[in-house]
């Protein structure tokens, strides 16, 4: 009987490396965690047509080494012409996530399961892992790989307990709206406020839309270029990396698309204050620059500010106030003295995910950092993990046992929450769990 290795997260990640571990042993078993559909988390979950990649289907592979599998996969399964420079709806690559795990279960039967419950509790014995699911079962493991992704979004400063307040634009009938009409208030800028305009129009509403943050930041447009990504490995402090980008406006975009394959070894090589600059003040800037939106979506986003149906402001928000017929939202506009009001019958939170890991929700992160297995990172966000993504302790040990994949290693890495990081973490992650099993067996964990 070979090795049991628990994946905590049937999102993409540990869809993605449960085949990965199926494919390349002849008996290793894969126990994944998850509570939903596999294949899906958030971003893959939608049936909103009008949510697209915002990577080109020839970069959504979930093989790194062999990337036409996701566009060979839509010419087979989608009737439309999709190629790959396509930015296919998100539903059809939750759908070929699915079909992969399909065939874990099909093609790889007595080697894989699919525990439909929270994994809650992980504990050492002297030999294994012991593990517990929120619905009560225990199950032993050789390993844990932690593919929890990300976070629900931070709690907003000051949120009223109100039946209008929705504190996750992805919570049952945030994008529902009962009235068409109505006024809907998103606090975000960023590519979840995007969304959650698409799917409240999909769904006919044509109230109007104000979407808030502090700065104001729409995410840039994706466009596709015949100029080769500009590569600028040499920067190595953030001050010349700002300067590099900032240089030469009209080319930015190959520049940041240029540096991603060495945003990891430029992150590593900066100082922890300069990591810790970067995230406090440049980071809402340089999301919006790396992940854009897809060329079709900005078109729509673009028009709708034109036409007035949709408004941005950049302000924050000071107060929130119920009414019989509205939550009002007390905003101070950026660079403003005053204070404007909106009377909105819906308030949405979309602001990104949270990054501070002591804040996440999630029970098996808890218990982790209470048992000092897990701790924060050296900028305060993700968890610590060294470079083949093994959780550090809170003795600077790295585990043997436990792992993570995917977005939970934010902060460590500065590239880790799309599918083209996640698939080359994934494939390197099965190669060390197999290679490592027969080390780590019978040692004490
Ligand atoms: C709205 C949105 C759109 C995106 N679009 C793209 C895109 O177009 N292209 C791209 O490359 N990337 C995109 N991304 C980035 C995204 O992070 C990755 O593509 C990918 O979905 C991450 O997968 P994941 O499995 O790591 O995390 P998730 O998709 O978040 O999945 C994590 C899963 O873990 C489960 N879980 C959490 N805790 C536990 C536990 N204790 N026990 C058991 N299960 C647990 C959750 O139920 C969840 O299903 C998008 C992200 C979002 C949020």
């Amino acid at each position: 009987m070979g090795d049991v290795v628990a994946i905590a997260g049937g999102g993409a990640s540990g869809v993605i490396l449960a085949i990965h571990l199926l494919r390349e042993s002849s008996d290793t078993r894969d126990v994944v965690f998850e509570p939903n559909e596999l294949g899906e988390g958030v971003a893959f979950a939608t049936r909103c047509p009008a949510h697209l990649l915002n990577v080109p289907a020839r970069g959504m592979s979930a093989f790194s080494d062999d990337p036409a599998h996701f566009t060979t996969w839509l010419a087979a399964n989608v009737s439309d012409p999709f190629d790959e420079d396509s930015f296919a709806p998100r539903h059809l690559f939750g759908a070929y996530l699915r079909e992969i795990a399909k065939r874990c279960k099909q093609a790889y039967a007595g080697r894989f399961e699919h525990v439909k419950a929270l994994l809650t509790v992980a504990k050492s014995n002297d030999y294994r892992l012991r593990l517990r699911a929120a619905d009560g079962r225990a199950y032993d493991a050789d390993a844990l790989v932690l593919a929890i992704g990300n976070a629900a979004p931070a709690s907003w400063a000051n949120a009223p307990a109100s039946a209008r307040f929705y504190a996750n634009a992805w919570q049952p009938g945030a994008l529902e709206p009962a009235d068409l009409d109505e006024t809907v208030v998103l606090l975000g800028t960023g590519l979840t406020a995007v969304d959650a305009v698409l799917e409240l129009r999909h769904r006919g509403h044509r109230g109007l839309i104000h979407l808030v943050s502090r700065r104001g930041l729409l995410p840039h447009e994706h466009r596709l270029f015949d100029a080769p990504p500009q590569a600028n490995p040499e920067a190595r402090s953030l001050h010349e990396l700002m300067n590099a980008m900032r240089a030469g406006d009209e080319n930015w975009r190959t520049k940041v698309d240029g540096i991603r394959a060495f945003s990891n070894d430029i992150w590593r090589s900066l100082t922890l204050a300069d990591r810790r600059r970067f995230l406090k003040r440049v980071l809402p800037y340089w999301n919006v620059h790396r992940h854009r939106m897809a060329p079709e979506v900005a078109t729509t986003i673009a028009e709708l500010l034109a036409n007035g149906s949709i408004n941005k402001i950049a302000g924050r928000t000071t107060a929130f106030e119920e009414t019989p017929k509205a939550l009002v939202v007390h905003i101070r506009e950026r660079g403003g003295e005053f204070e404007r009001s909106i009377a909105a019958q819906r308030v949405i939170n979309c602001s990104g995910p949270e990054h501070d890991i002591k804040k996440y929700r999630n029970p098996l992160v808890q218990l982790l950092l209470a048992q000092g297995s897990l701790t924060p990172n050296a900028v305060g966000v993700g968890a610590d993990v060294d470079d083949d993504g093994r959780l550090i302790d809170r003795d600077g040990v790295a585990s043997e046992r436990i792992f993570a994949l995917g977005p939970v290693r934010f902060g460590t890495l500065i590239e880790t929450t799309a599918i083209p990081e996640i698939r080359v973490q994934a494939a390197r992650l099965a190669q060390l769990l197999l290679r490592s099993r027969d080390v780590v067996e019978r040692k004490p964990a």
